[in-house]
């Protein structure tokens, strides 16, 4: 089974090939088709079985086959992604450009630790997709820098690692902002009582994987 025989759309098959990936992992395999379907998945995968593709795939996938129209500046954007760490938030930025550089999204990392004034400006030259650790997204909604009425693909990865760090409150102030109708997909490597329940609240009829 090939990544074009998953469904994906060309741009990015075309940088898959370029990447040197021939084949999809097994989590890549289970996650794909339902994703790029527009169902909501909850996988338990630890890292380093190529989770990261399973996410931006089907995230990408989504915006380069409903293409929006009209200037890049001022865009909101249409995916966001939650990450625990700067440094894990950084390598899905770059997983997401490798992945995306014939499909023409604009993305932006945001994290707390550095100044905010080169993420504002980052957020007001519009942006397609946003890679954020969960307490300076939170900080910059709450300044009213941040929009997420369009969001349409959500994505937790690491979510029982946000837990353990005591995101917990922050996300949930960041789903209170997220439109009711989007798709989301909940990554974690484990699944204790709360994230379990984070997923009920969240999730519509989710395919499960587990790896
Ligand atoms: P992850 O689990 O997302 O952190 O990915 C682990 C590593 O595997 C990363 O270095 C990816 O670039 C690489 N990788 C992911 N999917 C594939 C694939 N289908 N073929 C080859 N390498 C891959």
């Amino acid at each position: 089974m090939s990544f074009e025989d998953l469904g994906l759309a060309e741009p990015l098959v075309r940088a898959l090939n370029a990447a040197n990936y021939t084949e999809p992992t097994a989590i890549q395999l289970q996650a794909i088709p339902p994703a790029i379907a527009g169902r909501d998945l909850q996988g338990c995968a630890q890292t380093g079985t190529g989770k990261t593709a399973a996410f931006a795939l089907p995230l990408l996938d989504r915006l380069i086959k409903n293409p929006r129209q009209g200037k890049l500046r001022g865009r909101l954007p249409r995916a966001l992604v939650l990450s625990p760490t700067r440094e894990l938030a950084g390598q899905i930025h770059d997983s997401v450009r490798r992945y995306g550089r014939h499909a023409m999204q604009n993305s932006l990392t945001i994290y707390g630790g550095v100044s905010q004034v080169p993420q504002v400006k980052g957020l007001n030259a519009g942006q397609d997709v946003l890679i954020a650790t969960p307490g300076r997204l939170c900080d910059l909604m709450q300044q009213g820098y941040i929009n997420l009425s369009e969001i349409e693909v959500f994505v937790l990865d690491e979510a029982d690692r946000m837990l353990d760090m005591g995101f917990m409150p922050d996300i949930r102030r960041i789903i209170a902002k997220l439109p009711q109708q989007k798709q989301t997909l909940l990554f974690s490597a484990t699944m204790p009582p709360e994230i379990q329940k984070l997923a009920s609240q969240l999730l519509h009829d989710p395919v499960e994987i587990n790896i």
